[in-house]
């Protein structure tokens, strides 16, 4: 038998899990341990609310969650309740999957005025994660800016842009709900600092802007190269840029009251305003010969009491374990970080790639692992049964698998698509609600 703890419940943790079940079968129990006392991190707190289909992955790593040799080990915060040496000296293997939750801050002038808020906030607070209960972004004044050409970008625009009667189906938070309910933003300025063809953003996510109830995209044709240079993209960047011309080449629905609009070329250079966001200045941009963003001197104002930065996310850091400043990853060579220590997902990689991308990452890692330990040798270490004395000498209680399915029955447990949760969830809300 081995024993390997995984940290982090989300997508990275859960593949490293499964491929870790089919390498080993049952000579492993597998420890997937969270800060929260809920399961699948980006999951539940990152993936759009009106995205449910991206969301019914969880079911695959219910799978994995059920079975005998996983265990959930949530409420326990890696680094306070019990540091990652104290792990090894436990474990045969501890994997790093803690994902990418922070924001990569935007370093300009007025960055720190109220109304200007990172997109993990934002994200957070709409998906009821009880790090972001009391951020109440501002949504009382007509205009927002969104800063970043990535889908997350785009999921913070679609979400101030949506009406009650679409987000039907989904499992957004109640409080948020009300909240976007009576927003007054009519105008989202999204802003790249690059062109058209320098955008991250997928053809679906772009997609789903041409259909919405009350906000019609606004791309400028002008901003385009010509129509051939389309043919030298991949064809699903292809697809995404043919998006974008064809709302281009659409006039705006006038029956639409709200508007969705595309600036690119368009670099921030200082947000500005009376105690609070008022405006973003903006440089005009042109590309250089190696692609980047070069500023042209041209500047002008993009009003707005919300700016919300989408610009990536980093990994956060761990005592004792080697980081990547510039990567926002802890510093590792191809997962394997020192002996018996591994990262997978974002924390290995960086914050880009789909879910699915993890898959791969996940059977990548178990590799490793395998490779360290092979199937069929046995360890001395005590895993689970190490873990649960340390724990509670400490008076930390760890939530279960069956303590969530509990707090998801209750009333401030997890909604279930179409059925808002009715209030802010904390985890001590979590935990009353189990008696605790
Ligand atoms: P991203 O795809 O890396 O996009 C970040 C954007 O921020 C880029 O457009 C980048 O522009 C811009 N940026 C960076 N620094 C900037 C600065 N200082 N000033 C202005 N702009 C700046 O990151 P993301 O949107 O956070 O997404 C993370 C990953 O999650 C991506 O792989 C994404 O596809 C994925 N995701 C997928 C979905 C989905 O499938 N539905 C939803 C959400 C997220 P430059 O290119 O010029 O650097």
């Amino acid at each position: 038998m081995r024993h390997v703890a995984v940290i982090g419940s989300g997508p990275a943790g859960y593949y490293s899990a499964e491929a870790l079940q089919k390498h080993y079968g049952a000579d492993v129990s597998i420890d997937m341990i969270d800060r929260m006392p809920v399961p699948y991190g980006l999951i539940r707190f990152g993936v759009a609310p009106d995205h449910q289909s991206i969301k019914a992955v969880s079911k695959r790593y219910e799978k994995v969650a059920l079975s005998d040799n996983v265990r959930f080990v949530g409420n326990v915060t890696v680094g306070q309740d019990v540091s990652i040496a104290e792990l090894q000296e436990l474990y045969d293997a501890v994997i790093l999957a803690t994902g990418a939750p922070n924001d990569r801050p935007l370093e300009i002038p007025g960055s720190n005025l109220p109304g200007v808020i990172g997109s993990a906030a934002f994200v957070g607070w709409y998906n009821g994660h009880p790090d972001f209960a009391e951020l109440a972004p501002p949504l009382d004044a007509g205009a927002a800016v969104v800063i970043g050409n990535g889908n997350v970008a785009l999921d913070c625009a679609r979400i101030l842009s949506k009406t009650r009667h679409e987000f039907e189906g989904s499992d957004i938070v109640e409080h948020a709900l009300q909240a976007l309910d009576l927003s007054a933003i009519r105008t989202v300025t999204i802003l790249g600092r690059r062109g058209p063809h320098q955008i991250a953003m997928t053809p679906k996510e772009l997609g789903e802007l041409g259909h919405l109830e009350v906000s019609a995209p606004v791309v400028e044709g002008a901003d385009f190269p010509p129509l051939e240079a389309d043919e030298a993209l991949d064809p699903g960047h292809r697809k995404s840029i043919t998006i974008l011309r064809e709302f281009a080449a659409t006039e705006p629905d006038a029956a639409k009251p709200k508007r969705m609009v595309f600036d690119f070329f368009a670099k921030p250079l200082r947000i500005e305003g009376q105690g609070r966001a008022e405006r973003v200045i903006v440089e005009r941009t042109t590309l250089d010969e190696t692609g980047a963003a070069r500023g042209t001197g041209e500047t002008y104002d993009v009003p707005a009491s919300l700016v919300i930065t989408a610009i990536g996310y980093s990994s956060p850091r761990m005592d004792g374990v080697p980081y990547d400043d510039r990567g926002g990853k802890f510093r590792n060579d191809d997962g394997r970080i020192a002996d018996r220590l591994f990262a997978v997902g974002w924390a290995r990689r960086g914050p880009t790639g789909t879910i699915g991308t993890n898959r791969p990452d996940g059977y990548e890692v178990a590799e490793l692992v395998a490779a360290q330990m092979p199937p069929g040798t046995t360890g001395t270490l005590p895993g689970a049964e190490g873990l649960k004395r340390l724990l509670n000498e400490r008076g930390v209680m760890p939530t279960d698998y069956d303590d969530w399915r509990k707090i998801e029955e209750t009333e401030v447990g997890r909604a279930r698509p179409g059925s808002p949760r009715e209030k802010f969830v904390r985890p001590e809300d979590w935990l009353r609600a189990l008696g605790r």
